[in-house]
């Protein structure tokens, strides 16, 4: 295989043209840059406090490690012992191990994380499941600015922020009673850090087959998150699913 390239431009005309199979799924290219070097750039930058202070909004200091992680360009160990030279490193320690247990667990298991780990902890109103993601949701139609902005931000850059996969799989698993798996195998398709530990073992404890309750977020704490950038144009504003209270949605989803 060839290894060097006079442009990016061309290492992408390259990879197209020996994995065409690759473009099955769209042909946008990530502006993620690969190899140690830039993970090494990217590492220099991390701000654990800022991080800790900031993780939870789309806006936030998160580090964007998680595709150098997934590939072995950096190891877990390394950026661990990077954070504790800094101050107020204790959050990002703390997400870097929900990492390493994931992947210990996935290590006992091994395909085990496309099962149920347990029972789900309630019981939907209306039972009926979807074992196919709807067409809607995996081509950004479903009206609804954010859940379309998250498929969207994926599918054109193999990221979407922590929060968004919180919020997007609570949405398919819970109120459109999608089968987990689905969304999952979605992921994987477009995430530079796809990952069968992270990725199904974070949607299981979304579902609550691994996890004590099902995730439910409502519309206050998407759009206080996302600074209101996606409700401030959704056609949906009116008929926003998400525009009640905790115990209102508990109602109109659980038995
Ligand atoms: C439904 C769902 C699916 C996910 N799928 C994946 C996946 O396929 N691959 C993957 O690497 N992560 C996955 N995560 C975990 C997390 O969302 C990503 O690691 C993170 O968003 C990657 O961006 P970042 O590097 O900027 O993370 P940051 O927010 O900057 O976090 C720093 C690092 O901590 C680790 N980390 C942070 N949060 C988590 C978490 N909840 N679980 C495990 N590790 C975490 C990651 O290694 C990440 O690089 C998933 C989370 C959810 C809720």
């Amino acid at each position: 295989m060839k290894r060097d390239f006079g442009s990016r431009a061309e290492l992408v005309a390259y990879v197209k043209a020996e994995f065409p199979e690759s473009l099955v799924h769209g042909e946008e290219v990530s502006e993620t840059r690969g190899g140690r070097k830039a993970a090494e750039a990217l590492l220099e930058k991390v701000n654990p406090d800022r991080y800790a202070r900031s993780r939870n909004f789309l806006s936030g200091a998160v580090t964007r490690l998680a595709p150098y992680l997934r590939h072995g360009v950096l190891s877990l160990g390394e950026v661990r012992r990077k954070a504790l030279t800094k101050p107020n490193h204790e959050k990002l320690v703390n997400e870097y191990a929900w990492r390493d247990y994931w992947r210990r667990v996935y290590g006992q298991i091994g395909e085990g994380v496309w099962k149920d780990r347990e029972e789900a902890k309630r019981r939907w109103r209306e039972q009926r499941e979807t074992a196919e993601l709807p067409a809607d949701i995996a081509e950004a139609r479903t009206g609804l600015a954010c859940m379309d902005g998250f498929v969207t931000e994926l599918t054109t850059t193999g990221y979407m922020h922590n929060h968004a996969r919180m919020w997007f799989a609570s949405y398919v698993i819970h109120w459109r009673r999608v089968r987990w798996q689905a969304a999952a195998k979605f992921f994987l398709t477009h995430l530079l850090d796809g990952d069968p530990a992270s990725n199904n073992l974070s949607f299981q404890w979304v579902a609550s087959t691994f996890g004590a309750k099902p995730y439910l977020f409502n519309r206050e704490n998407l759009e206080k998150y996302t600074d209101g950038k996606f409700c401030r144009k959704c056609a949906r504003e009116k008929d926003c699913p998400f525009a009640k209270s905790y115990e209102q949605i508990d109602q109109e989803l659980f038995q």
